[in-house]
């Protein structure tokens, strides 16, 4: 155990995010959505584990809890040790320093009036990193690091294609020189041609910069290449932890498994061969998630103890997890 739990950068501990959902006069029924339920993982520095599942299945918000872009409604999240989770906004400072976020929309997440260099320099700015010249200095390396020129620097976002945009945002990210970056679904809104390129890029980054990544995606696909580990998520929990070449080659949850059936494959041959899952009916509501197994009401193997009792998360193989009543612990 000591082993596995070696090097660990961040640790999420039963994290739950709910965000209310009022009802009624005065807010008086009010009710929750359960958007993040109890989620435990680790991080090691240096790797990048991939969060991957469905729209609204808390990927997206589980990223912004632990940049503490919001607030946890309960758990833990250690960053290098500390616990960061319930650390007071004016004291955020320094993690915000650390912890780095790349957004999913490269067109919304810059702002339109600024440059290039405005938009690079404002983290430099906050964080009271070196004088005007230096910070000059540091953007123009920025901007060769991601693969742009000096006179980019000069210019407004909308000059830009979306995967330069996308570069900017990662430069941006870099600037105050973080440890760990929660990569938001960075290529999803890119053109497939551009998107190997991002991925590839990121690599390169966490090589020459010794970053660790959270990777989040909708799409197994996404994540195959970049993710060391990957953790699947559904409707607020994560049902399956995995390495990426474990997950691939033998997923073992019914739910990875129709995920991975989706991705197509270029080859008739092995599609062919591969037995394909077809999920039915739609994602239930988490202000209102199905009793026990939050998958039953989607999964063909369904039984009694499904919906009596919630399946938890259990090693069955080496450092694989899996929330499943099919499967028993190998511990
Ligand atoms: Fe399916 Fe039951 Fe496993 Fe949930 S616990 S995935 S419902 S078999």
């Amino acid at each position: 155990m000591e082993e596995k739990t070696k090097d660990i950068l961040v640790e999420v501990k039963n994290l739950k995010k709910y965000f209310s959902v009022k009802k009624g006069f005065f807010g008086k029924n009010t009710v929750y959505t359960k958007a993040v339920d109890d989620v435990s993982f680790y991080i090691r520095k240096g790797e990048t584990f991939g969060l991957v599942g469905e729209s609204g299945c808390g990927k997206t918000t589980t990223g912004r809890c632990i940049t503490r872009l919001y607030d946890i409604t309960s758990g833990e999240i250690y960053f290098r040790g500390k616990e960061i989770g319930r650390v007071k906004e004016r004291s955020l400072k320094n993690i915000r320093k650390e912890i780095q976020m790349i957004f999913q929309d490269p067109y919304a997440s810059l702002n339109s009036r600024m440059t290039v260099r405005d938009i690079i320099g404002e983290p430099l700015d906050i964080h009271n990193i070196g004088n005007e010249s230096e910070r000059q200095e540091i953007i123009y390396e920025l901007l060769n690091k991601v693969g742009l020129k000096k006179e980019h620097s000069n210019r407004f976002p909308h000059e830009f294609s979306g995967g330069q945009r996308q570069r900017i945002g990662i430069a941006r990210a870099l600037a105050v020189e973080p440890s760990f970056i929660v990569c938001d679904e960075p290529i999803s809104a890119l053109d497939v041609s551009i998107q190997a390129q991002v991925v590839n890029m990121l690599e390169d980054l966490q090589k020459d910069m010794g970053l660790t990544y959270l990777f989040i995606a909708h799409d197994l696909s996404m994540v195959k290449h970049i993710s060391d580990r990957i953790g699947v998520m559904y409707l607020g929990k994560i049902v399956e932890i995995a390495s990426s070449k474990e997950l691939y080659n033998k997923p073992k949850h019914p739910y990875t498994k129709a995920l991975l059936s989706a991705i197509p494959i270029p080859d008739p041959d092995v599609t062919e061969k591969r037995q394909t899952v077809v999920l039915e009916g739609e994602v239930p509501s988490p202000i209102n998630p199905p009793a026990g197994c939050r998958f039953r009401t989607r999964c063909k193997y369904a039984m009694d103890i499904c919906k009596e009792k919630e399946p938890k998360l259990n090693d069955v193989d080496e450092e694989h997890f899996v929330a499943c009543h099919l499967l028993k612990s190998s511990s």
